[in-house]
């Protein structure tokens, strides 16, 4: 005997929308012996119902939330992006107990506490594998796999479109306009790919991150973000000199303050990634995330970032697990939010530095110079000079200090005479240089 369907609202047919509702349709049997029950999609909620979309035209519809609020409906798939429309439609669907999967990390990183209250009170699953990193399982690693285990620090590429962009300047030599326009050309950034390339989309995958790593809501606006749009080709010329290559990263960590205290920290910058770290070897499209546990040590996940197919893995993993405890009974991992950690500011944190300067040559520069680094106690590693006459450039990378003191220098290396202008300031993160 068959067991009674369960169903299924799909809002979106765009890029994930569509292999979610292929890969339903095309292994519909496999699901259902995976579920116990099979799952059957009502409706799918696009904006353009006219045309052929590839799908029963009687299952498309452009009123999403009366899709939500049919009384068929059990189990609803977010697939629209947005942030106030599907906050709207999840909020709706959770309150009525239907579980909801999204891979909207925007909406996800503004209001996480809102939408988990919602599906907490009415018992509902919220699940978002799928909202960092596409394909690769990291969410639930961190939720579930390592619920026994103490996170310190989670650290990952999680943007594809920087890495592609960054990963082709430092392969072609080209510079990051040209390498931009080959991105959109090619498919890799979208026509206002400013999200991406200013870090947007990665703090809000570092909020989602640090929020589950760390038992503690974290929202976008908590995260300290700096894009890729100024990273230049010499940078790269630089980074590879110093046995580095450059990568936006996004790093969430559990750190102790001087006095003592625990706080967290969650930040997105290029920066500067020794040649012999793993992440320096994610090339392209790909993201990986590396996650250091206490007892676990540390592990490493890599894959497709994005993409239809590879986003749809994750929330069809999702939906599974959605389905099964809809069958079987009970919910998936409430929202763990009990730690209530306080979020360091940027300026706390300890950092090293890679500054570049355009100088006088003359006599006197580097001691100036070094001067201004020694007054706010911030050791200096390595100096370099390339170049000379007007194109004399200063290379310093700096021990670990406090990211403000770094800051503080910078600033008034500018206003030195000796200095033309700082031409670039890059965060080192792995091991020494
Ligand atoms: P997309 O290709 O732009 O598709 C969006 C879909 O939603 C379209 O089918 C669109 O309808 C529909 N839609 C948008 N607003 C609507 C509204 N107000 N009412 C009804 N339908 C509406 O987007 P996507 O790339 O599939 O991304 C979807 C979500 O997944 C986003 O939250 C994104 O951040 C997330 N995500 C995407 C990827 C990826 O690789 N693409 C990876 C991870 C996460 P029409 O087709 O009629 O325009």
């Amino acid at each position: 005997m068959t067991s009674k369907p369960i169903g299924v609202a799909v809002l979106g047919l765009g890029n994930v929308g569509s292999e979610v509702v292929r890969i339903l349709t095309e292994n519909a049997e496999d699901f259902e012996a995976r579920i116990g029950a099979p799952l059957e999609i009502r409706g799918i909620a696009v904006r353009r119902v006219d045309g052929d979309r590839g799908v029963p035209t009687e299952l498309l519809t452009d009123d999403p939330a009366e899709l939500v609020g049919r009384d068929d409906v059990d189990i609803v798939v977010e697939v629209l992006g947005g942030i106030d429309i599907p906050r709207k439609l999840v909020l709706s669907a959770l309150e009525k107990g239907k579980s909801v999967i999204t891979a909207n990390k925007a909406l996800l990183a503004e209001y996480t506490g809102e939408l988990a209250d919602a599906a907490e009170k009415s018992r509902a699953d919220l699940y978002f594998e799928a909202a960092v990193a596409g394909a690769i399982p990291v969410v639930r690693p961190l939720m579930q796999s390592l619920a026994g285990d103490r996170v310190n620090k989670v650290a990952g590429i999680v943007n594809g479109t920087t890495n592609f962009i960054l990963s082709a300047m430092d392969e072609t030599g080209a510079d990051y306009a040209e390498t931009l326009a080959e991105a959109g050309r090619l498919g890799y950034a979208e026509a206002d790919p400013t999200a991406d390339v200013e870090g947007y989309d990665a703090a809000s995958k570092a909020a989602i991150l640090a929020s589950i790593a760390f038992h503690t809501r974290v929202t976008a606006g908590d995260v300290y973000r700096e894009g890729i749009s100024k990273i230049t080709s010499d940078d790269l010329e630089t980074a590879k000199s110093l046995d580095c290559t450059i990568k936006l990263l996004a790093i969430c960590e559990r750190i102790v303050t001087p006095k003592g205290k625990e706080r967290i920290s969650a930040r997105v910058y290029p920066a500067l990634v020794p040649l012999n770290h793993p992440l320096a070897s994610v090339n392209g499209a790909f993201n990986a995330v590396v996650v250091e546990a206490e007892a676990a040590g540390r592990l490493m996940f890599y894959g497709q970032g994005a993409g239809g197919a590879p986003t749809a893995s994750a929330v069809l993993g999702d939906l599974v697990m959605a389905a099964r405890n809809k069958f079987y009974g009970g919910r998936g991992p409430l929202e763990s939010k009990y730690a209530k950690l306080e979020v360091a500011p940027m300026g706390d944190i300890l950092t090293r530095y890679y500054v570049s300067m355009q100088v006088a040559d003359k006599p006197g520069v580097l001691a100036t110079v070094a001067a201004e680094f020694s007054k706010r106690d911030v050791s200096i590693s390595t100096v370099r000079q390339h170049g000379s006459g007007d194109g004399a450039r200063l290379v310093v990378v700096t021990h670990l200090a406090a990211d403000s003191a770094l800051s503080e220098t910078v600033a008034s290396l500018e206003q030195l005479d000796v200095v033309v202008h700082v031409a670039s300031v890059l965060r080192l993160e792995g091991t020494t240089v």
